[in-house]
């Protein structure tokens, strides 16, 4: 059995400023470790359940964050970034039997984290069919889109609430939940010993439920900070603003709205 990770930070229990997600910073090293330990859990959940094979796309900000040698030797850890549309879930097929979030985080627009954010921070929101897009929903349909179930995601509760509104058959453990610019989290110890729990009995149940229905149609719009980057993206073949500070555009391809995400967030 086959099994894919994709790690962030922002939904890593505890992190709470964004001088812990970025590496020049002193605060950066203790959340480092913690998104280590939570993706080490992960790994160790799905190797109890049966997986014998994980890949692990570290998915935040360099693509160069987790500690390799504390993985098990059952992982290949895909680092930096290729450029494929498929960004945060790059290199996931068919082939894989699960997918698996870590350290995901509320999105853009929403008060679930202090770092609430989609893709970049000059986003104020992405919707697909006036649903509100979180990095959970775009690569959930990533995941759809090449026939791989998402069966567990952690993060902050913000993100938890949003990925069982869209599937309640994934199993969720939230970590912390965001009040303004503080959160609330549970012991970073404890947050470790969930993920390896539930990972452990949702990858056991193998949850065929966890398929979720890719949409026949996108209707995409983005907001941004600035009039000038919305009006810049609106040269993307397709796209078209709508309002000084909003594009949007429509496919029937989800590939395609992936595509235009690579150049225009
Ligand atoms: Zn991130």
């Amino acid at each position: 059995m086959k099994i894919y990770i994709s790690a962030d930070i922002e939904g890593v229990t505890g992190v709470t400023h964004w001088d812990e997600t970025e590496k020049e910073k002193p605060d950066y090293n203790e959340f480092r470790e913690q998104m280590t330990a939570e993706v080490v859990a992960a790994c160790e959940g799905a190797l109890n359940a049966g997986a014998t094979e994980i890949w692990v796309k570290d998915a935040h900000d360099t693509g160069r964050n987790i500690i390799a040698s504390k993985l098990p030797r059952e992982v290949r850890l895909i680092r930096g970034w290729s450029g494929h549309p498929f960004s945060m879930v790059q290199e996931l097929d068919h082939a894989f039997h699960g997918a698996i979030m870590i350290g995901y985080h509320s999105r853009a627009g929403s008060d679930g984290s202090p770092l609430a954010h989609t893709m970049a921070r000059g986003i104020t929101h992405v919707k697909i069919n006036e649903r509100y897009a979180s990095e959970f929903l775009l690569y959930a349909y990533t995941a759809a889109s090449v026939d791989v179930p998402l069966v567990f995601l952690s993060g902050d509760e913000g993100v938890c609430r949003e990925a069982e509104s869209l599937n309640p058959e994934i199993t969720t453990v939230p970590v912390m939940r965001g009040m303004g610019g503080s959160t609330l989290s549970i012991h970073p110890k404890l947050a470790v010993e969930r993920i390896r729990h539930e990972v452990e009995r949702t990858v056991k149940e193998k949850k065929p439920a966890c398929r979720i229905r890719l949409p026949d149609h996108f209707s995409v719009e983005v907001g941004f900070d600035t009039h000038a980057k919305a009006f810049r993206a609106s040269f993307f073949p397709g796209v078209s603003l709508k309002e000084a500070h909003t594009v949007q555009f429509e496919t029937d391809d989800y590939f395609e709205v992936l595509r235009a995400f690579l150049f225009i967030l």
